[in-house]
């Protein structure tokens, strides 16, 4: 059974060692705090029953929950075919991440990184041998949804490209291949400009978040608005992703105002606190936003 390394226990890592488990890898899941990789075993668990009771896993959830085992440091590198970095949306983090893992694991074991803004080439430098790093970018809720970019950093060799695009078929998702490491990839720039947008009609009192939401869904097809997505992923980690943008010198594709900034300085992360733009009820049903 190939072993797949998850570093980063959060909202994106718990799913990328779901799917992995589901797909039939031995799954190592690690992060800083045992209570941190306890929380995600028992979301992975909650996730793969309900999964189960809709008929769509092919064997009992026991068996996918056994092949995750929780780990409290990165030792287990050393034996991993593949390393999948879901670590906070800071540089510093990583880097120091992508330091251990090249020194630990095995000299032709492929690095992958799954931020969302920071480039795969600059994490790579960190290494001994840029040729394995690269960028697989999963969306979140990685269970749910099915596509990954699969990123090519400047030294990134097209045989580790083609063995990531490979790797995320085998999880059941669909690889986009981005050729070049520019800032947000592909899928981030686009979405970036409507959500720019998006925030600064809401900042002007031009239209609520729940409208332009509805708009978006009904006028565009998209099948969950900008603010909806905003607040599935967390608006401390999109503050992240829209500073590391301008640092990037990408401001173009970061909204003008502060709102988000503002929001996470009160409190308000999203989903997963339970207040973002909308707010949510303990069962997790979406109630309307309020404007302070
Ligand atoms: P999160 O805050 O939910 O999880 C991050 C986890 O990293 C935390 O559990 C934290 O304890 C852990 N961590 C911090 N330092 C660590 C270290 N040194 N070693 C191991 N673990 C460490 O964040 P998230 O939303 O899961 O995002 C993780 C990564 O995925 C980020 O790079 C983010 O940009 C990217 N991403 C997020 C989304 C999204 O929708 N949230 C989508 C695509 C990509």
């Amino acid at each position: 059974m190939e072993k797949v390394l998850v570093v980063g226990a959060g909202f994106m890592g718990s799913g990328i060692a779901q799917v992995s488990a589901q797909a039939g890898y031995e799954v190592h899941l690690m992060d800083i705090q045992a209570a941190i990789t306890d929380r995600a075993l028992k979301q992975i668990q909650w996730s793969v029953e309900k999964l189960a009771a809709k008929g769509l896993l092919t064997e009992p959830p026991q068996k996918v929950l056994a092949r995750i085992s929780p780990e409290k440091d990165l030792s287990r590198a050393s034996e991993a075919d593949w390393i999948i970095e879901a670590a906070l949306e800071e540089e510093e983090v990583k880097r120091g991440i992508f330091r251990d893992l090249d020194r630990i694991s095995r000299p032709g074991t492929p690095l992958a990184t799954n931020t969302s803004s920071i480039p795969v080439s600059r994490l790579a430098k960190n290494t001994l041998r840029p040729e394995r790093v690269l960028g697989l970018h999963f969306f979140g809720p990685v269970p749910m949804m099915r596509l990954v970019e699969v990123v090519k950093g400047e030294k990134t060799s097209t045989e580790i490209f083609e063995r990531g695009a490979a790797f995320v078929q085998s999880l059941g998702k669909t690889p986009v291949r981005v050729q070049r490491d520019v800032p947000g990839f592909v899928m981030n720039r686009i979405f970036s400009v409507a959500f720019r947008e998006a925030v600064d009609l809401v900042e002007h009192g031009i239209a609520t978040p729940e409208d332009i939401d509805v708009g978006m869904r009904l006028g565009y097809g998209w099948n969950v608005g900008p603010f909806e997505v905003a607040d599935n992923a967390g608006l401390d980690t999109f503050a992240r992703v829209g500073q590391t943008m301008k640092a990037l010198g990408a401001d173009d594709l970061a909204p003008k105002s502060n709102l988000v900034e503002r929001m996470v300085a009160e409190g308000r992360l999203g989903r997963k606190n339970g207040k973002g733009f909308y707010r949510y009820s303990p069962e997790g049903k979406r109630l309307p936003w309020e404007k302070k």
